[in-house]
């Protein structure tokens, strides 16, 4: 009777292809189906020697599984622990291996992530609605699709496939609590269709944290045929990702991004315009302040401006002598824009090594971020050049918006990391004929 009635709940159940077979089952108070079941042919060998053990007794590992009659189900699978008597052997008691039903450490089963991902992606579920009919938390649900999507992304010859251009990013994630590492991501985008100008940049990946390891360990982590194929990485002024480039793709030229070099300059310009306003009006800013009116218009090249806008700025900037400073730096600022501008690259990469040599040292006195900047520059000089020696057919500009779009897109309404992964790489694959591979 037993064996008719556990028959019977498997196929129903479709415990059997999880390798398991029902022995009981009950609903609990939070009215979820509890499954007990044993482990079918579990596997004696231990891990370490390869030897059968002795069997001992069985730990019980829950797992939340597909739901059953429209309810939350809970796997409680027996899986039997074994003794190793091998003598040489440095595992005593080992658990036999249920990887075929759930990844370690998992609290659901690998049939429920492929569930997910149907319901998220081919059913347009939202994931808390599968949070839901699975009993379970929303943030189990989208770790657990987040992580089976990039896995199938990366299956994806597409994702991959093209990337010469390799862009990478940090990235504040401003909703997570505090300042460590933990607030902070990676951000890989490939900018080959930027540089052969066939579309917009391309999100690949986006890994939690922000040093040398976190980029190196990514890195490391591509095939043979990703690593040949970069040619370029561009990047902006982060230390920890030129060294772990120049380790892991020591063939890629290493380039710094004319989007973080004029971000750069305009922070000084900023600091500068801010100094020198406390200095002149002995307050931080204030509508009727000459240097306050212009914060903006500093920050937009000269033939974008409207006359009135030029007379402005003309004035504002001669209105105290005090403020030639903020007049050099907002020279040197448009001669960095100009210099990527140029329609030529040779004569851009001419003018720029002309301001970066001005200013790398020697400077009066009274223009400390100017020398700040100019010694920033000078040590990335190599890599600030080498932009314009690196193809580019659609125009620093499209690759400066680009990025800018980019990280605006990133920015916007994300509380949650994992969520954004998870939404941004279900758009970037085709994921859908993909699941069924999990
Ligand atoms: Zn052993």
């Amino acid at each position: 009777m037993h064996q008719t009635t556990s028959a019977v709940a498997d196929t129903i159940c479709r415990t059997t292809e999880l390798g398991v077979t029902i022995t009981d089952a009950a609903v609990d108070a939070q009215d979820r189906t509890r499954i007990f079941c044993e482990v079918l042919d579990p596997d004696p060998r231990c891990p370490n020697c390869e030897i059968a053990g002795q069997a001992r007794d069985k730990a019980d590992r829950i797992l939340t599984d597909t739901p059953a009659a429209g309810h939350p189900v809970l796997l409680h699978v027996a899986v039997p622990r074994f003794v190793c008597h091998t003598a040489d052997c440095p595992r005593t008691i080992f658990r036999a291996n249920i990887e075929h039903i759930a990844a370690p450490r998992a609290v659901i089963t690998s049939r429920t992530t492929r569930w997910i991902l149907q319901h998220i992606v081919e059913d347009k579920m939202s994931v808390a609605a599968v949070a839901r009919n699975l009993g379970v938390a929303w943030k189990i649900v989208n770790r657990a699709a987040a992580e089976a999507a990039r896995t199938l992304v990366y299956a994806s010859p597409s994702h991959l496939g093209g990337v010469r251009h390799l862009g990478v990013d940090e990235h504040k994630w401003k909703h997570v609590r505090g300042h460590g590492e933990s607030s902070w991501v990676t951000v890989l985008i490939d900018l080959t269709p930027v540089i052969d100008g066939t579309g917009p940049a391309r999100l690949i990946d986006m890994i939690p944290g922000r040093s040398k390891s976190v980029l190196k360990t990514w890195m490391n982590d591509r095939d043979q045929a990703f690593r040949d194929r970069v040619k370029v990485v561009a990047m902006d002024g982060f230390t920890g990702y030129k060294t772990a480039t120049a380790e892991e793709l020591p063939t890629a030229r290493i380039v710094m991004d004319p989007f973080h070099v004029v971000q750069l300059a305009g922070e000084k310009l900023d600091r500068c315009r801010t100094r020198i306003q406390q200095a002149t009006c002995g307050h931080r800013g204030r509508k009727g302040d000459p240097l306050y009116k212009i914060r903006r218009i500093l920050h937009t090249r000269t033939d974008l401006l409207t006359d009135k806008q030029k007379a402005l700025l003309f004035t504002s900037l001669t209105s105290h002598d005090g403020h030639v400073a903020v007049e050099i730096v907002h020279q040197v600022y448009l001669q960095i824009i100009a210099a990527y501008e140029h329609r030529q690259r040779r004569e851009g990469k001419k003018l720029m090594w002309r301001v970066i040599k001005r200013i790398q040292k020697g400077l009066p006195p009274g223009l400390e971020e100017l020398a700040q900047l100019g010694r920033t520059l000078w040590n990335r000089r190599k890599e600030i050049l080498a932009y314009f020696d690196v193809g580019v057919s659609n125009g620093p500009v499209e690759a400066i918006n680009g990025r800018l779009e980019h990280l605006r897109g990133i920015a916007q309404g994300f509380r949650n990391l994992d969520h954004y992964i998870l939404r941004s790489l279900l758009h970037s694959g085709q994921l859908a004929d993909r699941i069924n591979a999990l």
